[in-house]
């Protein structure tokens, strides 16, 4: 398999808990192609690549773990807890180069579990748990899909309703509607398909409109 030379690259950069530098795995977007996107945005693409299994960066040296774009986000009191609740248990081990979903996986707990230690936004969770549902499913555990699928629920409704304004709020409004529906929830997702719908946004969201309708659709022809 050589899909590391077409879709993989290295890059550098320096832990911001242990300040040591170390290499991690990045994914060219310019090289993949799109073959199928569920409705829970999970995308499946040509050649088997799944570039979500990169989108953790993993600190080989200390375990301090998260998502990319939360990578630099961390505060001293924070950092000392991670020092404190992780690296001191922490087995040197290394997560640049291709990842398998067993791998993805691990470097997906570490994070959740840190942004536990850091206590990061609700949407954080949101995406970790969404995320780490793929990978069970990808994995065939259905039990463990679900389990994820319901805290990514919950942490999309906390940042529903809490005071954090976020730029794409009907997007937001769109998953707790699908991941109601994947749940059986079938009168809660009606509900929230419903306010994308009628959304004030929603002439700037066609595609998410739409999918809300299909979602809708589906549910009311059951
Ligand atoms: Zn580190």
């Amino acid at each position: 398999m050589k899909l590391a030379n077409k879709y993989l690259y290295d890059k550098k950069t320096v832990c911001p808990v242990c300040k040591q530098e170390f290499t991690y795995t990045r994914v060219r977007t310019s090289q993949l192609k799109v073959e199928e996107r569920g409705r829970d945005f999970y995308t499946k693409y040509k050649d088997d690549i799944n570039p979500f299994f990169y989108e953790v960066i993993v600190c080989p040296n200390c375990g301090y773990a998260a998502l990319e774009s939360e990578f630099e986000k961390i505060t001293n009191d924070k950092r000392e807890k991670i020092l404190s609740l992780v690296s001191e248990k922490w087995v040197k081990r290394e997560f640049s180069g291709e990842r398998t979903p067993q791998k993805a996986l691990e470097a997906y707990l570490l994070s959740l579990y840190c942004s536990q230690i850091k206590e990061d936004k609700p949407i954080v969770f949101a995406k970790t748990c969404l995320r780490i549902a793929w990978i069970y499913r990808i994995l065939g555990d259905k039990a463990n899909e679900e389990k994820y699928l319901k805290h990514a629920l919950d942490s999309y409704v906390k940042a529903y309703s809490g005071s954090d304004v976020y730029e794409e709020e009907i997007l937001l409004i769109y998953m707790i509607g699908e991941l109601n529906r994947m749940l059986g929830n079938k009168e809660e997702a009606l509900k929230w398909y419903n306010k994308v719908i009628h959304h004030p946004e929603r002439s700037r969201h066609t595609m998410i409109v739409e999918l809300a309708r299909d979602g809708w659709h589906s549910l009311k022809e059951e």
